[in-house]
């Protein structure tokens, strides 16, 4: 099951302007390996509360994201920041596009509250793309970064961010606030970037994450890509290779969900099989850790997994 959160109050403003005369586009039924639980807990509930009382967005609801009745029972929930609203028009993502609003000043500090309330031991913050800012909101990150520290100390914090193309210095902004874990998702293999994330460069993307670690080496760095979208497999063994040629710590690996008919399609549900086949060799390649099933996405699992990194990081230096 896809949940489709559609916040649309316009019923003249489509949530993708782009998509809509686009021809729709059928995706093979689900099997049975894609299994999720219904949102309707009590945690879940909470958690809804939290997020709606102090005004903020997530990527859970806003990408419909297929886990969260399990990590919204958890109270894990990722922060989307600087509106719902993206200047990118990615061919996978069920994220609202078009014109932002001006940032939310007060947004670092609610984002603080809310993981206060939450009780969070890692916290996952996300965006959406801000093209239109001239730091591409690597500021807004910094200030929530800091936010979270002073309200939250024994929090860490993870950020999954935009590939701050065009912003020049940008980057250097959000590492000099020291995030425990710093992801960028490169999403797909390159031969399917125009059709998949055409607004993005995958060389720079790589790039951006190497640059990271030239920064601060003590940070850890992450990616993830979906497959399902039309890849070889020898490509995704490539994204492999130029991902640990950047010194990326951990890769995730997910299977992509439809989000509407006018999204692109699914090509194919990978088998749960071949997640472990991909998960061995990208052992092999030298990543900390990998995680690589149907329904792994970046922040599923974060709080537990950078215990996992912290242990495998400790492992290799003794
Ligand atoms: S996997 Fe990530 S985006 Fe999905 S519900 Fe869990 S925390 Fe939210």
């Amino acid at each position: 099951m896809v949940v489709i959160v559609d916040t649309v109050t316009n019923p003249l403003r489509p949530r993708h302007p782009e998509k809509v005369n686009r021809p729709d586009s059928a995706s093979p039924p689900k099997p049975d390996w894609i299994r999720v639980r219904a949102p309707n807990t009590r945690g879940y509930a909470d958690t809804r509360n939290i997020v709606k009382s102090n005004g903020l967005h997530t990527v859970c609801e806003e990408a419909g994201c297929p886990n969260i009745g399990e990590c919204w029972d958890k109270k894990h929930a990722t922060f989307m920041i600087m509106g719902d609203t993206c200047t990118r028009a990615c061919a996978f993502c069920n994220v609202k596009t078009g014109l932002p609003n001006a940032l939310d000043s007060a947004e670092p500090q609610h984002v603080a509250e809310a993981t206060a309330k939450l009780g969070l031991a890692h916290v996952v913050i996300t965006s959406v793309d801000r093209d239109d800012l001239a730091d591409g909101g690597a500021e807004h990150f910094a200030q929530t970064i800091r936010a979270i520290r002073a309200a939250c100390p024994s929090t860490t914090i993870e950020i999954l961010t935009p590939d701050f193309l065009r912003k020049e210095g940008a980057l250097e902004v959000v590492v000099a606030a020291k995030p425990d874990v710093f992801n960028h998702n490169l999403e797909t293999v390159p031969s399917r970037y125009l059709t998949v994330r055409p607004g993005a460069r995958y060389f720079h993307s790589i790039r951006l994450l190497q640059r990271v670690k030239e920064l601060d080496p003590t940070i850890f760095t992450k990616s993830g890509i979906m497959v399902g979208l039309g890849e070889e497999r020898h490509e995704v063994q490539q994204v492999m290779d130029d991902l640990r040629s950047a010194e990326v710590d951990f890769l995730t690996i997910g299977q992509y969900l439809q989000p509407t008919r006018k999204h692109h399609a699914v090509m194919r549900y990978v088998p749960p099989d071949e997640f472990s086949s991909y998960e061995k060799v990208a052992y092999t390649k030298g990543f900390l850790i990998v995680s690589a099933s149907p329904l792994t996405r970046s922040s599923h699992h974060a709080g537990e997994d950078f215990a996992r990194l912290k242990a495998a990081r400790a492992a290799t230096a003794r």
